[in-house]
């Protein structure tokens, strides 16, 4: 069992033996299929290549992406609190070592997704930090990896 990952919108989806035919993400009219046809990796296949990125933002807030690009190239911010974070929007990779910066920073409080582009591994995270996920209760359909910490 396996939860793909999506690699032309870096969508994560629920735990299958075999990927599925099509992405329901990139056959919505909104998105669109690979043009070399529907393709998808695992996070872990993703850590062996990809890296997380750190890109400033301003004060309080950090940029967060993957190289080389995966998905449509999302972007996240880590919002700093006092104590805890905030993740706004998600990517589609967590490396082990940007875990371990994030963990040192204080670690999530929680994560908050702006529309299903972004909702990619927010599972991972949320299992990593310990926190949950929220979404506007209209995206629900388009969570294809449905979790109790969203
Ligand atoms: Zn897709």
């Amino acid at each position: 069992m396996e939860c793909y990952i999506c690699t032309q919108c870096g969508t994560q989806y629920a735990e299958t033996e075999a990927p599925l035919e099509t992405c329901r993400i990139c056959t919505d009219e909104r998105q669109f299929v690979n043009p070399q046809g529907q393709q998808w990796t695992t996070h872990l296949q993703l850590k062996r290549a990809h890296r997380n990125t750190v890109h400033a933002q301003g004060a309080g807030v950090i940029g967060i992406g993957v190289d080389p690009q995966v998905g449509i190239g999302q972007r996240a911010l880590l919002i700093r609190g006092v104590e805890r974070n905030v993740l706004w929007d998600c990517v589609p990779l967590l490396d082990d070592g940007f875990a371990d910066l994030i963990h040192a920073l204080g670690g999530l409080r929680a994560i908050a997704v702006s529309h299903p582009h972004f909702h990619t591994c927010m599972v991972d995270w949320a299992y990593t930090f310990d926190c949950p996920v929220y979404i506007h209760a209209d995206n629900q359909p388009w969570v294809m990896r449905p979790d109790a910490s969203i």
